[in-house]
Formats: structure tokens, sequence, C-alpha cells
């Protein structure tokens, strides 16, 4: 049996397990990282190594696939110079992160890329767009069982499309995106903007209050509006068979899928509305991992 390592690399903790698609996870688990800062993560990186090589060895692995945070430029392999969850991992390549003189075969792409891969695997689709809604809004969009990069390596920046003009500031310098509106982040960040009392409650304990708080219950719908307007709009564009939404923020409730299904059919043109459907995903926090695997997976199969 061919056994695979995939590794999610994330702005707090790195995931990793090793296994196949067929068979599926032999192993899981999670680093967390205490400091954000290079030197710390390096060191992540380094423990999760040995780790696999103390319980598998490296020179068993037929392949890693990798997934991190960040737009990926397609020509150079670099992680471009906004990179919010990981600010000290800019201009460099992924590979940089493997042990010395490691020969194995290695797959890399961004995190959202590779939930979308994972889900799009496990609930048997070829047209996909996966959409994670954490503190920062990610999306990845797979066209015949595949990651649709674009011409740069760029595309599915859902997150980055603006919604509203000299909006708000968002992460990546740019004013007005999607995710500094429906992100939980962003949710967060808005209500701190109106009121300081805000600035000290972390998402759940805002989510605790959707209901009885007014301000909270208005702000989330309003980015409920442009998130499902920016996911019609998507659909109307790619006619994916299915959109596949998960991420931290919605698993503690950010939104309800039911309610977002039903304002993206809404607003669909009526060719696609008769299709599309609208999931949540069910890898959980396993779907980087999983599409990691997949990814450096069907980099043997294409061979
Ligand atoms: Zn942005």
């Amino acid at each position: 049996m061919d056994i695979f390592l995939g590794i999610d690399i994330g702005g707090s903790s790195i995931k990793y397990g090793w296994g196949n698609c067929e068979e599926g996870l032999q192993s899981y688990q999670t680093l967390v990282l205490q400091r954000k800062n290079r030197d710390d993560f390096l060191a992540l990186v380094q423990e999760m190594f040995n780790n696999v090589d103390s319980k598998i060895g490296l020179n068993n692995l037929k392949g890693i696939g990798m997934g991190m945070p960040g737009a990926i430029d397609k020509i150079t392999g670099l992680v471009t110079t906004n990179n919010p969850n990981l600010p000290f991992w800019v201009n460099h390549h992924p590979s940089e992160l493997l042990p010395e003189n490691c020969n194995i075969p290695f797959a890399f792409d961004n995190d959202a890329n590779l939930m979308a891969l994972a889900e799009s695997y496990t609930q048997k689709k070829d047209y996909v767009a996966g959409v994670t809604i954490g503190s920062g809004i990610g999306c990845g969009i797979i066209i015949e069982g595949r990651i649709y990069h674009g011409a740069y390596g760029f595309a599915g920046e859902l997150g980055h499309i603006c919604v509203v003009d000299k909006g708000l500031r968002c992460n990546c310098g740019k004013n007005g995106c999607l995710e500094a509106y429906a992100s939980g982040e962003g949710l967060r960040r808005r209500l701190a903007l109106k009121n300081p009392c805000y600035a000290e409650m972390d998402l759940p304990a805002i989510l605790a209050i959707k209901e009885t708080d007014t301000l909270v219950g208005d702000y989330i719908k309003q980015g409920q509006l442009m998130l499902t307007a920016a996911l019609s709009g998507l659909a109307t564009c790619l006619d994916p068979e299915i959109i596949i939404i998960g991420g931290g923020a919605m698993d503690l409730g950010l939104y309800c899928i039911w309610e977002l299904k039903e304002e993206i059919i809404k607003k669909l043109p009526a060719a696609h509305s008769t299709h599309l459907k609208v999931t949540k995903a069910i890898n959980g926090n396993k779907a980087g991992v999983l599409g990691a695997i997949k990814l450096i997976e069907d980099k043997f199969n294409s061979n």
C-alpha cells in the first residue's frame, strides 16, 4: 500500500497525517504554533517531520503533499507578498520547509484549493466551488476534478472581491473586500468599530448573543447577503455542480447552511438554480490534509 504524507499549514497550527485516498488516513495529528514567528514555525515543522520519521519513516513515504495559506504564484511557486495568516512566510517556496536532502516527490497548493479538492473527491463531484469561512474567506475551484488556478495561480480569491466601494479595510490592504464583512474576524472587527465592548469578545461569545443583540444580528445578516451575492455570482459564471461551504466560523454557527442555500438559489438564473447543490463541507478540519494527499496522489496518476 502506498503511503502519502499530507500537511496542512495554518496560521496557528500544523495538521498532518498519512495514508492514501482509497483507504483514508492512518494517522492524523495537530501541532499548535504557540508563538507566531518564523523560528518557532520552522521548529514546529521540524518537530512534525521528526514525528513522522519516528512513527513511519520518511523513506517509506511515496510522496508529500502540502497546503498553506496565501496566494501562491503559479510560475515561481512563491507565496506572494500578502499572507496575513503567516506574515513571516512570504516570498518563500513551500519546498524550503522539507527536510534537508529530501528527495521524496512533493506537491503543494493553497489550503482553500486543497479543501475544495478533498471535498470534490469525498462527495464525488467534479465541478465544485469550495468555500471556507473562518477568520478569513478562502475559496477553491475544481473543474473536471482538478484545481483551477487561473493564468497566474490566483483564481478563487473570493474573499477579496470588492463588495463595498471605499469600504472597510481588509487584511489584504484593499478596502471593501467580502472578507472584511462576511468572515468571522470581519464581523468581530466591524462590531468593535461600532462599540469597543465587542473587541473583548471572541467569535463564540458574539455568536451566543446573535438572537438577542440587534447589531450582531444585523451585521451577520448583512454579511450573509454579501456572501450569498458573491457565491451566486460565482455559480452563475462557473456553473458548478455544488457549492461546498465549511470553515471554523461555519462550524461555530456564523451562518446557517439552509439560509445560505435559499439565498444563493434565489439569486441565480433559472437554468442554474435547477441544478446547483449547496451543502456543508464534510471533511471538517481534516480537509486540508486529505486534499494534500489527493494532490500528491494525482501527480503520480497523471504521470
Ligand atoms: Zn481583501
